[in-house]
């Protein structure tokens, strides 16, 4: 793993799950770490945290200007923040579908229109989204959720191209399902949570659930220098499902 020492990166979503244990990463990698997110109380040290919605144009402006003020520059975008959606095409109402795009792709776009001046201004920019394997599997129950991920793999692609000659890199981590309070809170609904953890992981590729510092890993990686000639690509973190054409369950 590259030394980060210099390099300053902010984290969408970057207080729970798969964003604070990329935050975590790279600041223990040496990067200067800024978080954004709509709660971010529990944000320590060393990271720096800044209240906005991805949702609201003029928060993201307003904390990627300070974000830029407080480091004195920007290196990384971790397009990261995300919420999620069950059902086919008949549970979910218009209003659901605009409030999912809305945080989970039109998020993303305006985290990078905020970052995109500053990171032109960088010798090592790079962005990675955090997209899934819902882009591409057809998961049953997930219509508008798989919707968005399938937005996000296209936007890494059309950003990678339009940012290639400006030296910005773009792509994006697809987790299998990953063991974050995400999970936790849909396993509490269950009637009996211990049982269907126990399922999930049975119906895992490799019989466990991936870890948010495994996807962590697999951002930082895309991060950093070392992935210097990568960029358009999708890096599938998921315990083999993607490669090996297992079925997701
Ligand atoms: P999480 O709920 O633990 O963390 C998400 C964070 O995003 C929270 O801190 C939340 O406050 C923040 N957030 C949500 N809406 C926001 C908004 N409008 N503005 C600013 N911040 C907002 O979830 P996680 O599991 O760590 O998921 C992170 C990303 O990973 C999401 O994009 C998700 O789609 C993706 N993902 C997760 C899994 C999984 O199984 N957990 C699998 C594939 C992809």
């Amino acid at each position: 793993m590259s030394d980060f020492a210099g390099l300053k990166a902010l984290v969408t979503g970057g207080a729970s799950g798969i964003g604070r244990a990329t935050a975590e990463l790279l600041a223990e990698r040496g990067a200067q770490v800024a978080v954004l997110d709509l709660d971010p109380s529990s944000v320590d040290k060393p990271l720096l945290a800044y209240r906005a919605d991805v949702t609201d144009d003029t928060e993201v402006r307003e904390a990627v200007a300070a974000v830029v003020a407080d480091l004195g520059g920007l290196d990384i975008l971790i397009n990261n923040a995300g919420i999620g959606a069950q059902g086919t095409v008949e549970d979910n109402d218009d209003a659901e579908w605009h409030r999912v795009l809305d945080v989970n792709v039109v998020g993303m776009v305006r985290a990078a229109r905020a970052a995109l001046p500053h990171l032109r201004e960088s010798r090592h920019a790079a962005i990675v989204n955090t997209c899934s394997i819902a882009a591409t599997a057809g998961l049953p129950q997930r219509a508008l959720y798989s919707a968005t991920k399938g937005a996000v793999y296209s936007l890494t692609l059309a950003m990678a191209a339009d940012h290639l000659r400006e030296g910005i890199r773009v792509n994006c981590v697809n987790p299998g399902t990953a063991d974050t309070p995400w999970i936790g809170r849909l396993l509490s609904k269950a009637p009996d949570p211990a049982a269907e953890r126990a399922a999930l992981e049975a119906r895992q590729p490799t019989g466990r659930l991936v870890s948010a510092a495994e996807v962590a890993g697999a951002i930082a990686y895309l991060a950093s220098p070392l992935s210097g000639a990568t960029t358009g690509t999708a890096l599938a973190v998921d315990g083999g499902m993607q490669g090996l054409r297992l079925r997701p369950v």
